[in-house]
């Protein structure tokens, strides 16, 4: 789960970690009050979305003049931002975050995450803050580093001295040095306290005055571990979610919403990957992913239909079920009255193997629907893919 800038932030500020004055708001007249709370010289208005590339794509508002905050809160509450991370399609703006300015002396990039390679969370530091960390891994590999931290130790302060000298800051501001290594510690515990998959401060900026501040802040969270943190559960916003992995959840169904036209309903993750796969060598895309799980019922396979059903890009639906605990005639009565039920004009091709798969096969073929039965993976990734748009829907 992600969470948006300002109760980053909010966590920050509960770790220790310097955070700028600031408060979520929604509308221009709530604006105007907090710009007349803040006691600063610049205002810093910023639209709270769940993407990064905000500053520029005209999300970001720097002025001097409080009377100015009203207008430039009315101008971003609603519109619709398109940055590099939130596709063509853009985010609709609800919310704002108004923030006292910071006088930006150098602009740092931190982040925390679990290394793949090591299995280790491992901070990720660079010079080259506010930019895109990605564009620096690929012109300036040099120029990111860094810091492993055995989780059976946790982070010490030689981690935070390591990560210190290799950014050159005792050369950079010597002042900063302690204070950043206290920061790296508070960001570990609430890397570790909270579940974090990854957390990223870009920019982490020195001030003019020579202190250290998160001027930016992305968290993102372990599904997994979410029912141990209400608190974080809270910080849920379901408008920057897509509305069938919504529904999906409530049917403890796993579903990712791709960009394809061929639905699939598969029993396992991997099954479910391997026939995104042959849905691709076929020469289709994958409109979804879908793990409709072993325990695969008539109620799970209607509420995967509906789902896919939904999807208005959706041309032909690939049901590709291995019978291993679930036996394959139950999801062949499944597949018939969820059928009946949802009433499927697109195409249906239905892959049966495993337990009492023949059974199951003759069911489906005996029911009067027009699904087509098949036994071979890869015939039957070839068959919707032929057949898709064929039918109205
Ligand atoms: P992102 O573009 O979505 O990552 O949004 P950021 O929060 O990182 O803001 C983008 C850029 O706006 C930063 O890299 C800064 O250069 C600038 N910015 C944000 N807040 C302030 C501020 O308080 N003062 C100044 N001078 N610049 C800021
Ligand atoms: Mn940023």
């Amino acid at each position: 789960m992600n969470i948006h800038e300002f109760q980053a932030k909010q966590l920050f500020a509960q770790f220790g970690i310097p955070v700028p004055k600031g408060k979520e708001i929604k509308n221009a007249r709530a604006a105007e009050k907090w710009a007349a709370a803040l006691d600063t010289s610049v205002y810093v208005v910023k639209a709270q979305i769940h993407a990064g590339g905000r500053g520029k794509a005209g999300g970001v508002k720097i002025t001097k003049n409080k009377d100015e905050v009203p207008g430039l809160a009315q101008e971003l509450i609603g519109k619709t931002l398109v940055t590099h991370q939130t596709g063509p399609k853009g985010r609709k703006v609800r919310r704002l975050l108004i923030e006292e300015g910071a006088r930006i002396d150098k602009e740092l990039y931190l982040s925390l995450l679990v290394d793949r390679d090591t299995g280790c969370p491992t901070f990720i530091a660079s010079t080259e803050g506010g930019m895109e960390i990605e564009e620096v891994a690929e012109k300036t590999p040099e120029k990111v580093i860094k810091e492993t931290i055995d989780p059976a130790v946790g982070f010490q302060s030689y981690n935070g001295r390591n990560l210190a000298f290799a950014l050159g800051l005792p050369s950079i501001e010597k002042a900063i040095v302690n204070p950043f290594i206290q920061m790296l510690g508070n960001l570990y515990r609430l890397f570790l306290e909270k579940d974090a998959s990854m957390v990223e401060i870009n920019p982490l900026v020195i001030t003019t005055d020579k202190t250290l501040i998160a001027l930016d802040g992305k968290v993102s969270f372990d599904d997994n571990a979410l029912f141990k943190h209400p608190d974080i559960q809270a910080f849920r916003d379901l408008h920057e979610e897509d509305p069938l992995e919504i529904e999906a959840e409530k049917h403890n169904l796993n579903y990712v919403k791709l960009d394809g036209d061929i639905g699939c309903m598969v029993n396992g993750a991997g099954l479910a990957m391997a026939t995104m796969d042959v849905i691709k060598l076929a020469g289709a895309e994958p409109s979804n992913f879908l793990d409709v799980g072993g325990g695969a019922t008539k109620e799970t396979v209607a509420a995967g239909f509906r789902i896919l059903l939904k999807d208005k890009k959706v041309k032909g639906i690939f049901i590709n079920i291995f019978g291993g605990i679930v036996r394959c005639e139950r999801i062949a009565h499944g597949v018939i009255e969820a059928s009946k039920e949802v009433g499927i004009k697109l195409p249906v091709v239905v892959r049966l193997q495993g337990t009492n798969a023949e059974e199951g096969r003759k069911l489906l073929k005996e029911s009067g629907l027009k699904v087509e039965v098949a036994t071979d993976l890869w015939e039957a990734a070839q068959q919707i893919v032929a057949m898709k748009g064929k039918k109205k829907r």
